[in-house]
């Protein structure tokens, strides 16, 4: 239960909640708590006004006409490209392509590695892996009629280092593609040791930062990863926008899936060349807006000190693993070595999303269903879905403790034996 230690924090944190507007309201005539920010998190308003004021101030197409306006919107379209490159510690802006989102990142490098490689495209995912870190790669190991395989977890929901070792040498050469942060286990991947495990044998690495890139530091440069993705949703940016970086000289040596409009050099009848990374990879106009609303989310989270927001989101975590260890029959899943962002659980004879349901109607917002993770909940947990809690640092001791108190209440209604 609430210490003054967690009060005090609460109010500590209370200029920087209301940043978040949307968090002060009501749903069905309760307060909203709402803990499903792994699914998206919100902006604030630095965010909101950045956007508002690029439409009202500077909005035009960026790399196209001589005006005035074009220019100042191109000006801070690259300097928020410049902006992510520092924030993911990489050295080039050159590195960043702004894509839509995660999925559209992992699709896109999926389908430049099966043009490249053709027959010989191997990708290796691992157990835990997003549908959006899996798909695209088993798809494109279809269509070219190459080699897709996954890597097993350990009984705590670790990666298996040993299997994977053992996978790196039996399969051909390719990429190995992996989650930092899983979304349902909230595992935290050992990076360091997967990249330079794959690189020691040939093999390239991307990262889905999806859900790190909150709460983990993420710095290309010394994990020295070959590519790496996130969306801009899920670290306080607008929807729709999202990044690829790459090392630059992988992104030159890899065909655009893409084209049209910006990412070409010359166009004649007898063929087309390309501009280089990365405009090469952004065809057509980009979501300028987006990327501007990104940079100031990532700007702010500077500005908060990312490893203060880390701080008070792994204490927010503990403590809802610690309330919901209190409750009789509940089962949170895996016991990785280290977690971040999340806490999947079941109870026995509930169904998740009659709990979700529930918890809803107590203004308590939390996610159930298959977390887009089938291969993880099926093939590993035989479940079908979880319900998932998911604080990040604007969430309050309070808020976890009305969580605690809905969950109960709901599972007093659906199994009043107890
Ligand atoms: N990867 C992970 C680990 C995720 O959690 C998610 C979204 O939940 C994605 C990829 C896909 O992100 P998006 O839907 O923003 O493309």
């Amino acid at each position: 239960m609430l210490t003054p230690e967690l009060i005090a924090s609460d109010n500590d944190w209370a200029p920087v909640r209301m940043q978040f507007p949307i968090l002060d309201q009501e749903v069905f005539k309760k307060p909203l708590a709402y803990l499903d920010n792994a699914a998206t998190t919100q902006m604030p308003l630095r965010v909101l006004d950045t956007i508002r004021h690029h439409y009202l101030e500077q909005n035009a197409n960026v790399h196209r006409a001589t005006h005035e306006l074009s220019g100042r919107s191109t000006n801070a379209f690259e300097a928020a490209r410049d902006t992510v490159a520092r924030y993911i510690g990489s050295k080039s802006s050159n590195t960043i392509i702004f894509t839509r989102g995660t999925t559209d990142s992992l699709n896109m490098l999926a389908q430049m590695l099966e043009r490249k490689w053709g027959a010989s495209f191997s990708a290796l995912v691992s157990t835990l892996e997003h549908h959006s870190n899996f798909v695209p790669w088993q798809q494109a190991a279809r269509r070219t009629g190459g080699s897709f395989a996954t890597i097993p977890l350990d009984a705590q929901g670790d990666i298996d280092l040993d299997a994977y070792a053992k996978l790196l040498d039996e399969l051909p050469v390719g990429i190995v593609s992996v989650a930092h942060v899983s979304n349902v286990l909230g595992t935290v991947n050992p990076l360091a040791q997967i990249i330079e495990m794959a690189h020691q044998r040939g093999w390239l690495v991307s990262v889905d930062a999806a859900q790190s890139i909150r709460h983990e530091r993420v710095d290309v440069a010394a994990l020295d990863c070959d590519f790496l993705s996130f969306s801009g949703h899920k670290t306080l940016g607008p929807t729709g926008i999202g990044v690829l970086h790459g090392k630059e000289e992988l992104l030159n040596e890899l065909p655009p899936v893409a084209f049209g409009g910006e990412m070409v050099d010359t166009v004649r009848t007898s063929g087309t060349t390309f501009e280089s990374a990365p405009l090469r990879f952004e065809a057509g106009t980009p979501n300028y807006v987006g990327a501007i609303g990104l940079a100031a989310a990532l700007d702010y989270l500077e500005l908060l000190g990312r490893d203060v927001v880390a701080e008070r989101e792994h204490a927010l975590l503990d403590y809802a693993e610690q309330r919901l260890g209190e409750i009789p029959g509940l089962q949170i899943l895996g016991t990785p070595q280290k977690r971040a962002g999340v806490l999947s659980f079941s109870v026995e004879g509930v169904h998740p999303f009659d709990i979700a349901t529930l918890m809803d109607k107590m203004g308590i917002a939390i996610r159930a269903g298959n977390q887009c993770a089938q291969p993880l909940l099926n093939e590993v947990y035989s479940l079908s879905s979880v319900a998932r809690i998911s604080p990040a640092f604007y969430n309050t001791f309070e808020e976890i403790d009305r969580a605690i108190d809905a969950l109960e209440r709901a599972l007093s209604i659906c199994r009043p034996a107890l």
